[in-house]
């Protein structure tokens, strides 16, 4: 063994900690290292170079998964919850924490949205629906304020006890304001709370609610424009479970509930436009009938639209880019997908604002197995986001997220997003009811390429079967175990990623990516036995809670 690789593999006296690591390093392989630099000098032993850099990680012609390597750790000189999770979503919208959910039917409708976005992310509202239906998600989260009802359910005076029931059967409100059309909008008549009605029997079911309700001239109510804080200090001093509110025309607009304000929490990071409205987006398909469907959304409020598409590198996609831009120029437009940097160039000099990442690697896709098309997900997020950064081109990592891990991985291969679909599904602000299967608490969720979801008009665009007699499935339905609300969820994520950039060394995400194309966080790839080590291995049983 020569002196040289004594010093490499057995280094002597005192290790040196160098948290910045020399650039020179970037652009070298450990085995292309001048030995000069590890003489001893002045008693002090150079550290051996160790791991990869993200250059040479993805330099082989091997497709990579996040499973195949693991960061290295770095040096800490600061507490997790200092790391800034900023990120770009696009070119101009800055997000305060990386989050993205996957426009899918069983993932992101407005209470998604309006979850992630008061928690720093955003929801893209699916189009598997009417122009109608997709709009008005829209709307509501952007007309969204915290604490206020906005489309409370109401009943007419002439409706009956009986119908109270079966609105308090389905809905399980108790506070049902009285409106003259029994519809939002109309002139306020009165309320019926619990306490007016707990106590009657069957015998009463035919009364009309114009005997029952506390009367209008009863009632406190605050008027249009009070904010949260006008509005809690009025349940507070009436000592009042609902607090209707009312415009000048005395029509009711909204409803306060004295439970929400007791639960109500500051979202300091909350993702908002300069009119402090939250913020959404939305898919859409690249065919003509889609762009009446883009002014619809546009229309009610749409801060970034998504093209939706398996493989964004067509005619189609193009010209959608082109018209977006140019019809809407404040808008912002994420193309994709892609997982190469051709891919990435189309659509980058067509305009995008935003690349979405991602072939055949979403948990519920067959499309690499059924179209042999695709590419393993970390290489892909690394090849277009090495690309794209030239032109500020933020990137969306777009399925196989799994867990926090494969988060921070994504980000740290150049990402500045991440969008999730089965890690979402199973919060409570998904769309669908849980079920119970064999003792375990189940949401489903469904591809949009899947036959059940083709069965609906708008995901067989993105997966090209419309019209066709025959349609190939690109994805399978199935379901997910209860995740328990967004706002216990986000906020795991959130520190999850925090302590993983912690455990790098990496400040913010920016300064993730940025050690990463600086060569100085490093990486190793994982043969099968260290994948096996780095899970739980060796018990008999064991359970796994992770907040
Ligand atoms: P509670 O006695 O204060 O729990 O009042 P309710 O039984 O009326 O339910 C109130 C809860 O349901 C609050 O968290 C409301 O924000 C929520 N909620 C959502 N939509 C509606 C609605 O249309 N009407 C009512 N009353 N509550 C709603
Ligand atoms: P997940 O987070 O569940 O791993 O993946 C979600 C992503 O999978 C979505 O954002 C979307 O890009 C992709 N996706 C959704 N439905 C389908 C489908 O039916 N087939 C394919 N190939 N991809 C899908």
């Amino acid at each position: 063994m020569s002196s040289h690789e004594t010093l490499l593999y057995e280094p002597q006296g005192p290790v040196q900690q160098t948290k910045k690591r020399p650039q020179r390093y970037s652009i070298r392989d450990p085995v292309d290292i001048n030995m000069a630099e590890y003489l001893i000098s002045g008693g002090t032993t150079y550290v051996p170079e160790d791991g990869l850099t993200g250059s040479t990680l993805f330099g082989s012609f091997e497709g990579l998964t996040y499973n195949d390597f693991v960061m290295l750790p770095g040096f800490i000189d600061f507490t997790s919850d200092e790391v800034d999770l900023k990120s770009a979503l696009t070119r101009k919208i800055t997000l305060r924490t990386p989050f993205v959910s996957s426009p899918m039917d069983t993932v992101t409708e407005s209470n998604m949205a309006i979850g992630l976005a008061l928690c720093g992310g955003i929801g893209i509202i699916h189009h598997n629906c009417s122009v109608d239906a997709q709009a008005d998600e829209v709307r509501k989260v952007k007309k969204y304020k915290q604490g206020f009802i906005l489309d409370p359910i109401c009943l007419s005076p002439d409706n009956t006890l009986r119908d109270l029931r079966d609105v308090k059967k389905q809905s399980g409100f108790s506070g049902i304001p009285i409106t003259e059309t029994g519809r939002l909008g109309a002139a306020l008549k009165g309320i019926v709370t619990s306490r007016d009605v707990d106590f009657l029997g069957d015998e009463s079911l035919s009364r009309p609610l114009h005997d029952l309700m506390t009367p209008r001239d009863d009632l406190v109510v605050a008027h249009y424009g009070c904010t949260l804080e006008e509005a809690n200090e009025i349940l507070q001093s009436n000592k009042k479970g609902k607090l209707p509110i009312v415009n000048e025309r005395d029509e009711l607009v909204a409803l306060i509930s004295r439970t929400d304000l007791k639960k109500s929490r500051n979202y300091p990071w909350a993702s908002k436009d300069e009119k402090k409205q939250l913020i959404v987006g939305a898919a859409i398909g690249t065919r003509e009938e889609d762009k009446p469907r883009l002014e619809a959304l546009v229309n009610a409020g749409l801060d970034v639209v998504v093209l939706d598409s398996s493989q964004g590198n067509s005619v189609f996609q193009l010209d959608m880019i082109k018209y977006s831009k140019q019809r809407y120029p404040d808008l912002q437009v994420i193309g994709g997908n892609v997982v190469t940097a051709q891919q990435a160039k189309n659509l980058i000099d067509a305009g995008v604002d935003g690349l979405r990442v991602g072939m055949g690697v979403g948990s519920i896709c067959i499309t690499q197995e059924v179209l042999a098309v695709g590419r393993p997900q970390a290489t892909a997020v690394y090849k277009v986001a090495e690309y794209a950064r030239r032109f500020s081109v933020p990137v969306i990592a777009d399925g196989g997220i799994q867990n926090t891990g494969h988060i921070v991985k994504a980000l740290a291969l150049g990402a500045s997003t991440v969008m999730m679909g089965s890690l979402l599904a199973g919060t409570t602000e998904a769309p669908g009811q849980y079920y119970f299967q064999d003792g375990v608490r189940l949401k489903k969720y469904r591809g949009m390429g899947s036959l059940s979801a083709m069965e609906k008009s708008g995901s067989q665009q993105r997966y090209f079967s419309v019209g066709e007699k025959t349609k190939v499935a690109q994805g399978v339905s199935g379901s997910v175990v209860d995740k328990g609300s967004i706002f216990q969820f986000a906020p795991y994520l959130i520190s999850g990623v925090q302590h993983s950039c912690q455990d790098v060394g990496a400040l913010s995400l920016t300064a993730l990516r940025s050690n990463m194309y600086s060569g100085e966080l490093r990486f190793e790839k994982r043969t099968n036995s260290a994948i096996l080590e780095g899970g739980v291995h060796g018990l008999h049983s064991y359970e796994k809670r992770l907040y």
